[in-house]
């Protein structure tokens, strides 16, 4: 079949077996294609309808081409919500019809890492999605180890909350909170305000640390943070986060420093803000090389974790976005149609020009 351009007869490609998707061209190359409609392959595939996806700030470090192992002519994506088209033999648990949730993990749940819990290392899944297999920005996308990867979302569930359980909440709270070790009464410096920081923010609430300090360069995120239960925020383009912090803690440090950034100086920054015996949790996507301050940190009992979401908190976030007790629609700021996803990267992309944290993109 020959592709053609999208183009408001999509319903008419449908029928013939195309859709529309956002395709990787290489970098700085992006554009919206036709192509085939994905199709069962193994018997534990599904095919689902998208309803909703939304973009990621990975998604902008392939773009840039920092990501090699995703290729020219990928679809991009890896977070979303559908309705179940079809499903190979061996899908057990989900039919046609079924409204789910997509995890940005694959998890086969056989191999040696699954049974240790560690769905990021799954040696047929893990991030795949848009990655290495074809994404979620696109009218059909193919879930592979379905039964395993997907989640039924309960009757009645916002839409756009569930978005946000792809990625952002397990990957806030499992590299953040769960790694940074968030007690009662504890205190946190989360450095960076973007949609992964302030997944980090509304789900370390759930442990009631006393002091939940945000760290960003954009008063408008900060401003977010504080509605969303930070209780302090810095602007560290114009104030000394290192003292200001020093002096909320009593000069103590934090007991656990969150990046959520992906950058070295952020890194660096958390070695500064870390107390005697507190954890540094990286959750940022670093591409560069980070300076590690052991001539002043080798005596401080502190430790420093770094971890690719394994999404193994899903269930229990999902429960706590049903019963309300985390709202993270607070965190989407624009809606857009498929068909306008460049208009969409670029409000996404000039987040602080836009004010954009979450875009969601209407697949239908
Ligand atoms: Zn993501
Ligand atoms: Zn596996």
């Amino acid at each position: 079949m020959i592709a053609t351009k999208p183009n408001s007869e999509s319903l008419t490609d449908l029928a013939s077996g195309m859709m529309n998707a956002f395709v990787y061209g290489g970098p700085g190359k992006m554009s919206l294609e036709a192509r085939p409609k994905p199709m069962v392959n193994a018997a534990g595939d599904a095919v689902i309808r998208m309803i909703k996806t939304t973009i990621c700030g990975t998604d902008l470090h392939i773009l840039k081409g920092d990501v090699p192992t995703c290729v020219a002519g990928r679809i991009l994506g890896h977070e979303g919500i559908g309705i179940v088209e079809s499903v190979g033999l061996g899908v057990a648990s989900f039919k046609p019809g079924d409204k789910v949730l997509i995890s940005c993990i694959t998890a086969c749940s056989k191999c040696e890492y699954c049974r240790r819990g560690m769905f990021s290392h799954c040696t047929t899944g893990g991030w795949i999605l848009g990655n290495t297999i074809d994404g979620t920005q696109a009218e059909y996308v193919l879930i592979p180890h379905a039964d395993t990867s997907l989640y039924n979302m309960p009757a009645g569930a916002d839409e756009d909350a569930f978005v946000m359980l792809s990625d952002i909440l397990p990957t806030g709270f499992e590299c953040g909170v769960l790694n940074g070790k968030v007690s009662p009464g504890s205190s946190v410096a989360i450095v960076g305000s973007g949609p992964v920081g302030l997944a980090a923010l509304l789900t370390a609430q759930l442990y009631s640390p006393a002091q939940l300090i945000m760290i960003d360069m954009d008063d408008n995120r900060l401003k977010v943070a504080k509605r969303l239960g930070a209780t302090h925020t810095i602007n560290n383009s114009s104030e000394n986060a290192v003292a200001k912090v020093l002096e909320i803690t009593d000069g103590k440090g934090v007991d656990t420093a969150i990046e959520a950034v992906g950058v070295p100086p952020t890194f660096e920054l958390c070695q500064m803000l870390i107390g005697a015996g507190g954890t540094i949790a990286n959750i940022g996507v670093h591409g560069h090389p980070v300076t590690l301050h052991l001539e002043k940190l080798w005596d401080r009992n502190i430790s420093i974790t770094t971890r690719l979401v394994d999404t193994v908190t899903t269930p229990t976030l999902l429960n706590s976005v049903q019963s309300k007790k985390i709202n993270p629609t607070v965190l989407v700021t624009h809606h857009f149609k498929l068909d306008q996803i460049l208009e969409a990267y670029d409000t996404f992309g000039n987040a602080q020009k836009t004010g954009a944290m979450k875009v969601i993109l209407d697949c239908q």
